[in-house]
């Protein structure tokens, strides 16, 4: 079975706030986004104004939270969190947006996923920093208008295709997060080896980062795992080799795929010839939900060019064949 802690969805026992970067300085990687957010960043402070909301979008992981945090440090204001999901009524924003103070950064996670209705309301809190509450019900219902003080919205999102127009156009600054690369990986688990205290060759840091998935949240599951390896079975230094044997064990292949991405591609290939297969077919022999598929497991497999998503629905790359060792079937002619 793929071990869920794996994967990057964020866990309720998530461990790694020793690793998180505090300021841009210390962020790795994304440096088309962190250049211009500097900009931003300074150009908020200069003018004494609360900087323009702020979208991320990307795949689990990649530091969308990390970097909404790292805003509130360096404009000096307090940071407020919350997400989608859990903001189920009008009131609960309401009560959230009146206790903002001026230039504050509240960070919705999961922002594809708010209530419509909050959604309203969150609408002329954006643009004017104005809240409309209806107050009481039937004939003795009326609206009262609320000022609010300028402050920041950061949203962050996997899905930008589910977003509505209206909100996605409140946001100033659209700002897309891509996976990182190998060397990016490398200095990020470097950077973490180095915290948690344990010597680390740079073979056996490259190997971690190597298999990382692109995702820092990944890199820095796998290097907690590969230190405890380190430290029963080996001498308490992190190896190419140990790196190696550790994550293998961990069910990690060498390009980084868990069980549950060699189960998605071992499905197509076995049961539909290589494709194509639709989404919710897939979603229903694996017993995922399309949401985890399309958010969690499709991006990295189509950015390492493993698979293809065509009108018809999912199909095998050659490199996925060769990956999993089967041979391409032939072509068949209708
Ligand atoms: P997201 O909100 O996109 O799901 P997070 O911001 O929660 O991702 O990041 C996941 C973890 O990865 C964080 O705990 C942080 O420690 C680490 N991380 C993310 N980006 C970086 C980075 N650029 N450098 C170092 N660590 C990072």
């Amino acid at each position: 079975e793929p071990d869920p802690t794996l994967r990057a969805e964020k866990q309720p026992e998530d461990t790694d706030r020793a690793l998180r970067p505090q300021g841009l300085s210390e962020f790795i990687g994304q440096a088309e986004a962190r250049a211009n957010l500097r900009v931003f960043i300074e150009s908020a402070r200069q003018r004494g104004e609360a900087m323009d909301h702020t979208l991320f979008h990307g795949p689990p992981g990649l530091g969308k939270t990390t970097l909404a945090q790292i805003m509130a440090r360096e404009l000096g204001v307090n940071f407020r969190m919350t997400s989608g999901p859990v903001l189920a009524k009008a009131g609960d924003l309401a009560a959230i947006l009146t206790n903002l103070e001026a230039r504050d950064v509240l960070f919705i996670d999961e922002i594809h996923r708010l209530n419509p209705v909050v959604e309203e309301v969150l609408y002329p809190a954006l643009e004017d920093f104005e809240l409309d509450l209806v107050i009481g019900e039937g004939p003795a219902a009326r609206t009262v208008r609320i000022e609010l003080q300028p402050f920041t919205l950061v949203g962050a999102t996997t899905r930008l295709g589910l977003l509505t127009t209206p909100l996605r156009d409140r946001f100033g600054i659209p700002t897309r997060l891509q996976f990182y690369t190998t060397d990016e990986l490398f200095e990020i688990v470097t950077r973490g080896a180095r915290l948690l205290g344990i010597p680390t060759e740079p073979e056996g840091a490259r190997e971690i980062a190597r298999r990382a998935r692109g995702t820092p949240r990944i890199a820095g599951r796998l290097l907690r795992r590969v230190v405890d390896f380190a430290l029963v079975d080996g001498d308490g230094t992190i190896t190419r080799a140990l790196a190696d044997s550790a994550l293998t064990r961990l069910g990690v292949d060498h390009l980084g795929l868990d069980g549950a991405d060699r189960r998605y591609l071992t499905l197509i290939a076995e049961n539909y010839g290589g494709g194509p297969v639709g989404i919710e077919t897939m979603a229903a022999a694996l017993s995922e939900s399309r949401d985890a598929l399309e958010e969690v497991i499709e991006p990295y497999l189509l950015q390492q060019g493993l698979i293809q998503r065509t009108p018809r629905g999912r199909m095998l790359a050659q490199k996925a064949w060769t990956h999993l060792g089967l041979p391409m079937p032939k072509p068949q002619s209708d």
